[in-house]
């Protein structure tokens, strides 16, 4: 993870990071990610109970709640841990003009400029702009916005350029920061869109070596993956052809096999939806190899085809993925992104390191 960020520490020059830890650090843990990222700027999150985990943990510099405050009692919490908050909607305008906080409030002001999610939309920018700018107890640090297709250089959509220009034809007369690239925008596309003055950039999914792009390797981006799922083979069997394996009986030898059983799961985040073929790395005395998955993954088990690698046995270790199977192409096999594996590790996998 440290390393990830020096990469993406080169890619920001001159740009400030706000290393993206929501979601639990996308799996890996707020605490690892206090101690990775220390040479970040900043840490983004989005729950007040992952702020307070930070703050436990030693991290001294600025947390920002990437969606704000969801009722007026968060502002506590806000002053307590010392967050900056993005504002996103007049409801938490309301909230800051009832505040009577002992020292300012930092915020982000964050504007719609084609996800159409959150944010201000363009016909109510200003008047926004301006309800904060009037009140002496906020300081607008920065003006944000989230890109909707920085992943991809055509297709429908606003492109990243036009997002940045939309943003700044909001408050045209703004000289503070900006707050708008992600991981994709980040490693794929230059900084040609930043306008005079500083921008905080705001990767997430690279910072855990995994690719914000689909058919563009982490590896190729610099990037190292910083999480490894593994297990064991708990049992090894002989099937006969004909004989199928699993729930549903979705795979059924075609030759005499040898099928390995992996102690893993869709309860240990490994996704029910990967298909046959899917790749899984054995680890045996006498070397590793790829092997399928075959058959239904069930709760926690999967079945492997160990028929070509006779040197594996009961008890060689496995890797789901990690450093031999990218988490990327677990994911594009079962049709999602390394984003949802990660983000959706459950914390009995994250019980036993290695
Ligand atoms: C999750 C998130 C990011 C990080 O996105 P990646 O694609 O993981 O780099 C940045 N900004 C906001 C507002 C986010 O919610």
């Amino acid at each position: 993870m440290a390393h990830n960020l020096a990469q993406a520490r080169a890619r920001a020059g001159a740009r400030g990071i706000w290393a993206v830890v929501k979601a639990n650090a996308y799996g890996h843990g707020i605490e690892n990610a206090v101690r990775a990222f220390a040479d970040a700027d900043g840490l983004a999150l989005l729950e007040t109970d992952e702020a307070q985990r930070a703050r436990a943990a030693g991290w001294r510099k600025p947390i920002l709640l990437l969606e704000g405050v969801f009722e007026h009692r968060d502002f506590a919490l806000v002053a307590e841990l010392d967050l900056t908050v993005v504002v996103h909607g007049f409801e938490q305008i309301a909230m800051l003009e009832r505040l009577r906080p002992a020292r300012p409030v930092g915020v982000y002001c964050k504007f719609d400029t084609g996800m159409n999610r959150l944010g201000f939309a363009a016909d109510e920018a200003r008047a926004a702009f301006d309800r904060l700018a009037a009140l002496a107890h906020v300081r607008i640090e920065a003006l944000m916005t989230h890109l909707a297709n920085a992943d991809r250089r055509d297709g429908s959509g606003p492109s990243v350029t036009s997002q940045w220009q939309a943003l700044r034809a909001r408050i045209p007369q703004w000289t503070g920061a900006w707050s708008v690239s992600n991981s994709a925008a980040l490693f794929l596309h230059p900084a040609d869109d930043v306008p005079a003055g500083m921008e905080f950039v705001r990767p997430g999914i690279a910072l855990y070596g995994a690719s914000p792009v689909a058919g563009i390797a982490a590896a190729d981006l610099g990037l190292r993956p910083a999480m490894r799922l593994h297990s064991r083979l708990l049992a090894v069997r002989d099937l006969a052809p004909g004989q199928p394996v699993g729930y549903g009986s979705r795979w059924t030898a075609q030759r005499p096999s040898r099928i390995g059983i992996v102690a893993c799961g869709y309860a240990d985040g490994y996704p029910r939806s990967a298909p046959d073929g899917t790749p899984v790395w054995v680890e045996s005395a006498a070397g590793g190899a790829r092997v399928p998955l075959v058959g239904r993954v069930s709760m926690d088990m999967i079945a492997v085809d160990l028929t070509d690698m006779p040197s594996a046995a009961c008890g060689d270790a496995v890797e789901l993925w990690g450093v031999r199977i990218g988490v990327d192409e677990v994911a594009e096999r079962a049709g999602t992104i390394g984003y949802e594996l990660l983000s959706g590790l459950p914390a009995r996998a994250r019980e036993r390191p290695e």
